[in-house]
């Protein structure tokens, strides 16, 4: 196969540390090992990609690399029975872009075990535009569903609103029927929640700094991308019986509170990945966002780059100046 261009980091002379991302001509032997052999036609930003374009520590652990941890595209070679050539397919994490070469090229070689099938209701673009971020919001909801959380509990409250996970989660919460509180540090994109369904846009200054370890009652559960104080507050405001699911880092990795609203509120803490999560669960999260997610929703939360355009946008994104999804165009 002929050369193609990607995106291409390296290590520094100690080996383990990232150098700037650079374009490069490769060919398909410099790519990781895999039965499938793909064609990218779309990908996206999460936030975990904006991290490793920046060279954060962690996350990309093996060079050279291939960035970019969502895949959408069509099969070109395949040593699988499971997939043939012109199958269409999505990839979400799996080490993808961080231990395996990415989705920022215009071929990924891949692991069969770690492909979809593209759901035919979803094109190329909407794919890209649900991504890592967007089949998160789907399992945090699914998690919140699977404790028993239902509409007439109450309201769910949602960090990070206007990112990635934050925009897909409410969209979907509200066509279940959910109220949602949507708390956001941009205040000025008020309108464009209450367009996703928040029926409520806080600031969420009023979650960020150390607060009571056992708050007042406020909401029968939440979806939470930040952590740290964040989460904490979270937790101690939530209702009798209800649930947080925790999937992000956003203001930080650290957790510190009370086990009060556990003890005495039964309040449940309940842990959300997607990178390595079964592929049963991950068929039934697309086959539920193709149910419950709304697409014009997801295509006004959406917007379109080029893969040259990526490392710009990440940037932005990890300055929290993005809002909702990118659609990364590769092909
Ligand atoms: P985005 O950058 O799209 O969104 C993150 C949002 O978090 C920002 O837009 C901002 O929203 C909010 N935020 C930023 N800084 C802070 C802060 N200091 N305190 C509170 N909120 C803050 O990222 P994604 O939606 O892609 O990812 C969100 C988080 O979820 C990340 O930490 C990511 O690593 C994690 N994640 C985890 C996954 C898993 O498998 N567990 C999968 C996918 C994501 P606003 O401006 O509205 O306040």
């Amino acid at each position: 196969m002929n050369e193609f261009e990607a995106l291409w980091i390296e290590a520094d002379e100690s080996g383990r540390k990232p150098l700037p991302p650079r374009w490069n001509k490769v060919t398909v032997d410099q790519l990781s090992e895999g039965d499938v052999t793909v064609k990218v036609t779309h990908s996206t930003i999460n936030y975990k990609d904006g991290l490793a374009l920046a060279g954060a520590p962690g996350i990309v652990r093996k060079f050279p690399m291939v960035p970019g941890i969502d895949v959408v595209g069509e099969v070109l070679t395949s040593d699988s029975d499971r997939f043939k050539p012109g199958d269409q397919v999505i990839l979400n994490g799996y080490g993808v872009g961080e231990v395996h070469t990415g989705a920022y090229a215009k071929v990924a070689r891949l692991k069969s075990e770690c492909l979809l099938h593209r759901p035919s209701e979803l094109s190329p673009a909407r794919a890209a535009a649900i991504g890592t971020a967007g089949y998160t919001a789907m399992l945090c909801v699914m998690a919140l569903e699977r404790y028993g959380i239902t509409p007439e509990q109450g309201p769910v409250a949602v960090s990070g609103a206007s990112g990635g996970v934050g925009s897909v989660a409410i969209s979907i919460l509200s066509k279940l029927g959910f109220e949602t509180i949507a708390f956001t540090g941009r205040l000025e994109e008020t309108d464009f929640l209450k367009s996703l369904g928040a029926s409520e846009v806080l600031d969420r200054a009023q979650l960020s700094e150390k607060g009571k370890p056992f708050g007042k009652e406020r909401w029968a559960a939440a979806v939470d991308v930040a952590g740290s104080h964040t989460l904490a507050n979270l937790i101690a405001q939530t209702n009798y019986g209800g649930a947080v699911a925790a999937c992000g880092l956003a203001q930080g990795m650290d957790l510190s509170g009370s086990v009060m609203p556990f003890i005495l509120r039964s309040v449940a803490l309940l842990g959300v990945d997607s990178v390595m999560a079964p592929m049963a669960l991950r068929e039934e999260a697309y086959a539920r966002l193709v149910q419950d997610l709304d697409l014009a929703k997801l295509d006004s939360l959406s917007e379109v780059i080029k893969l040259a355009d990526v490392e710009e946008r990440a940037a932005k994104l990890l300055k929290g100046q993005v809002r909702g999804r990118t659609i990364v165009e590769v092909a």
